[in-house]
């Protein structure tokens, strides 16, 4: 028995509370890491407000990174899948029919301490800063998105493609960066806060001004509300492609018969391959994070409830115990 870890701990619908709850004891198969640093993402924020997958009482957190048993640096990919069905057996481990997530289903990285399967942990470049190591997780978001466009595009359909990024969060951030340095063109992005314009300015994208202005290879919808979904479909050129990751959402809200009569396509996306997790490990130390913005454990509770109630805009909170 060791002593009491502190955690944030999600209690219920619209509440989370720092805790002192018991120390992980990693089951046979699984480490315990230390965690260094923890993104709180979007989805979180959402989910706490209106529990749906992510039930009370639960340690969130999905996008961290520490040291293991070893003092090794390691990052956790969450993505947790059986093995054994159709989907995992194609390697799209991350669509698993029986996929679980690492702070969504279990407790996750909102804790000094927590046990994740051994299988999780990724070693991490030496050097990596910390706040760097934690936008791993959301960066491999990017790089699929990124990737499902240039699947749908062809081999080098994505290079010199022009592409409007609905949403300058930081997922979106992360979308305009890893288009850039995927081989994009010019990478356009629209926002309602200036600050996050200027985040993705200084990550090389352009502001979209005055508004998308139609004919982009790919669009990329980083919001998911039914009308930034309908801007995604009506601003792509004749046989282009919008990728949908934001959730805002349930509604889709576009016109389906243009989206016939000119060939449009409109992809999902979710997580990440596990290759491409290493990919967005390697490329985010060429990137600008200092819109991200580390917060000790002890203001956790503060910061989140702030986030989720919209008192607070930090572009990107990393929680740091
Ligand atoms: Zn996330
Ligand atoms: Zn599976």
């Amino acid at each position: 028995m060791g002593c009491p870890v502190k955690a944030l701990v999600f209690t219920a619908p619209g509440q989370v509370e720092l805790l002192d709850v018991p120390e992980p004891d990693p089951a046979p198969g699984e480490a315990l890491v230390e965690v260094r640093a923890a993104g709180i993402c979007g989805s979180e924020l959402h989910g706490a407000r209106r529990p749906g997958f992510r039930q009370p009482p639960l340690i969130m957190g999905h996008e961290f990174a520490g040291t293991g048993a070893g003092g090794e640096a390691v990052v956790v990919n969450p993505i947790l899948s059986c093995g054994r069905c159709a989907e995992c057996r194609r390697g799209l481990r991350h669509v698993c029919r029986e996929r679980e997530i690492i702070g969504v289903h279990r407790a996750g990285g909102f804790a000094e301490r927590v046990a994740v399967p051994a299988s999780a942990l990724r070693p991490l470049p030496p050097g990596l800063p910390w706040e760097a190591a934690a936008l791993i997780e959301p960066a491999a978001n990017a790089v699929h998105a990124w990737n499902q466009a240039g699947r749908a595009l062809g081999a080098d359909g994505a290079k010199g493609a022009r592409v409007a990024v609905i949403g300058c969060g930081a997922i979106g951030l992360l979308c305009a960066a890893t288009a850039l340095s995927g081989g994009a063109g010019r990478v356009e992005v629209t926002d309602l806060s200036p600050a996050r314009l200027a985040a993705a300015q200084r990550l090389g994208a352009e502001v979209a001004d005055p508004g998308l202005s139609g004919g982009y290879d790919v669009v990329i919808d980083a919001v998911g509300s039914a009308a930034t979904r309908a801007a995604s479909v009506a601003h792509q050129r004749p046989g282009g492609v919008a990728v949908w990751l934001g959730l805002a959402g349930e509604e889709a809200g576009f016109d389906g018969n243009a989206l016939i009569r000119s060939e449009k396509r409109v992809l999902g996306s979710f997580a990440y391959r596990d290759e491409e997790f290493a990919q967005a490990m390697a490329r985010i130390q060429d990137w600008d994070l200092t819109w991200a913005v580390g917060y000790p454990l002890d203001a956790a509770a503060e910061i989140f409830t702030g986030l989720m109630n919209g008192g607070l805009d930090p572009l990107k909170a990393l929680l740091r115990p």
